[in-house]
């Protein structure tokens, strides 16, 4: 269930809301003032997605596997 919170950028007011469409997220109202300068916040229970492994390391891999001077 794609449950988002909110924050009420007028009445600072927290809420979760039910969205099930990335494109509702914009059409998300504050029920206390019912403002739409809201702004959302990390999902509880998606905040375990650790993205963030940078494979910025290829090519140039120094093989120097010994001394072939035999
Ligand atoms: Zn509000």
């Amino acid at each position: 269930m794609p449950i988002y919170e909110f924050d009420c950028k007028e009445c600072n007011q927290s809420f979760e809301e039910l969205v099930f469409s990335a494109s509702r997220i914009d059409e998300v109202t504050c029920p206390k003032c019912g403002g739409n300068q809201v702004k959302k916040k990390m999902s509880t229970f998606a905040s375990k997605v650790a993205g963030g492994s940078s494979s910025f390391s290829l090519g140039s891999s120094a093989a120097s596997c010994g001394t072939g001077s035999v």
